[in-house]
């Protein structure tokens, strides 16, 4: 597809737009051409367009609402395909017919029946539990969709390479994956959630540990810090000491018992629960209704730390909205007698406000160099203004996504034919300004010698 006829895609696909996305009977909203692959007959996370023309298969990256709008107990348009845990995720919270959900393993090149051989492998995300790259390889043999636009390939011997990306946060482990590294990609289907260079937030790894840390020295009253951040250890200490507890060195009285909150979503930031409860050597709880989701989920390790038991638990999962100082107020109160304090975890995206006067027009090897020297530690969390001593509030610049810096790390490290965006699509202004990125990687790529840009460690650049 030469630079015109995508145009033309573009200005198709907001002329089908439509405010609401579920079909009304008679009159299906059609689907955007970078719902369909090209010459394939695959549509991925396009369930709110019903029965699309030609579509033989349809692909679901993972299970958060705005994929799989319209996904129900009522769904017979054909077979959906997603990974074991999305498929044990939407049976269960969807009540799909599980006659329709067709389980992939991860990593295993598959033929999808009725495709015209065409293989897909699914790679792991690194989003929410279960979520999947798709990676398509095979011919084109049909014009499927509503797109007006026809392939000049269909039913030739050509073999075309797609990576759906769903939504994923980029790590090194995509680009080293067998399946994709070496290969030249036809088309990649990007997550641009945060293809804005003022997206700029920490490796995820080191905000889990660094939440794990802050519990662990608050739970455990250690105020030293061995970084030598001064201020940091005046904050913990000060707020560590109840006004009756200065003469025991801050430490956690026998009474004292703490309870640790995190905010999720029905899917999602299990990391951070998981991290914090090890830390503390202690137990999960959360109501019956996000335990069953967390069981479908194949994290054995997660599964043993769950209990029924609120009482068992040092570490509670709420949903994100309901982590607010006056809400774990009552909450704690619910408890008087079983823990005296709280401290509460809100992990958010991160929005990050670069400093003023900073360019974010940078060259890549200067968006990479910056990146690359972004750290995280507990000592960058600071407690909410409104937290007192007994409720204490962190938000925490945790995402499931790219940072701008990861997306520019991923796109100069695979071979790509064409970038095709996936969020922020509604508006040619708010495409322009993606599709200048995407045409600075694709002539850096061309303009200088291959680079390597070498990861800190397999999960983050
Ligand atoms: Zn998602």
């Amino acid at each position: 597809m030469n630079s015109h006829k995508e145009d033309e895609s573009w200005v198709e696909a907001d002329a089908t737009a439509d405010r609401d996305s579920r079909p009304t009977r008679g009159n299906r909203r059609k689907a955007p051409f970078y719902k369909v692959l090209q010459g394939m007959p695959i549509a991925v996370d396009a369930f709110c367009y019903g029965t699309i023309p030609g579509v033989t298969a349809y692909f679901l990256t993972h299970a958060h609402s705005d994929h799989y709008t319209n996904l129900g107990s009522k769904w017979k348009s054909g077979p959906i395909y997603c990974s074991e845990e999305t498929a044990k995720l939407i049976t269960h919270m969807l009540a799909v017919d599980p006659s329709w959900v067709h389980p992939l393993p991860l990593d295993t090149p598959t033929i999808i029946p009725d495709t015209g051989r065409v293989s897909v492998t699914l790679i792991e995300a690194n989003h929410c539990p279960g979520s999947s790259l798709f990676f398509f390889e095979g011919q084109q043999t049909i014009d499927a969709g509503d797109s007006a636009f026809k392939s000049p390939f269909i039913g030739s011997s050509r073999s075309f390479r797609y990576l759906h990306c769903g939504d994923f946060r980029a790590s090194p482990r995509h680009v080293l994956h067998p399946a994709v590294n070496g290969k030249r990609i036809d088309h990649i289907y990007l997550d641009t959630t945060y293809l804005n260079p003022k997206y700029t937030f920490s490796p995820q790894p080191l905000v889990i540990s660094a939440c794990a840390e802050l519990t662990r020295r608050l739970v455990g009253g250690v105020g030293d810090d061995p970084n030598g951040h001064t201020n940091r250890k005046f904050t913990i200490d000060a707020w560590m000491k109840s006004p009756t507890s200065t003469e025991k060195g801050g430490q956690q009285t026998p009474q004292e018992r703490i309870l640790v909150i995190v905010g999720t979503y029905s899917i999602g930031k299990e990391r951070i629960v998981k991290a914090i409860a090890q830390a503390l050597g202690t137990k999960v709880y959360c109501d019956a209704r996000k335990t069953a989701i967390l069981r479908c989920q194949a994290d054995k390790e997660l599964h043993a730390l769950l209990t029924a038991d609120p009482a068992e638990a040092n570490v509670h999962i709420l949903p994100l909205g309901v982590v607010t100082s006056d809400n774990l107020k009552s909450y704690l109160q619910k408890f008087n007698g079983t823990f005296s304090r709280v401290i509460g975890f809100r992990p958010t995206g991160w929005t990050y406000s670069p400093p003023s006067g900073s360019n974010l027009n940078g060259s890549i090897q200067s968006i990479i160099s910056q990146g690359q020297s972004r750290h995280f530690s507990y000592t960058d969390l600071q407690p909410s203004q409104k937290s007192s001593y007994n409720i204490q509030i962190f938000g925490v610049p945790y995402s499931e996504h790219s940072s701008f810096f990861e997306l520019t790390c991923f796109a100069m490290s695979c071979d790509w034919g064409r970038m095709i965006p996936t969020v922020n699509v509604g508006t040619p202004a708010s495409r322009a300004k993606m599709t200048k990125w995407l045409k600075r990687w694709e002539s850096e790529k061309r303009s200088a010698k291959p680079y390597i840009i070498q990861p800190r460690t397999a999960d983050y650049w």
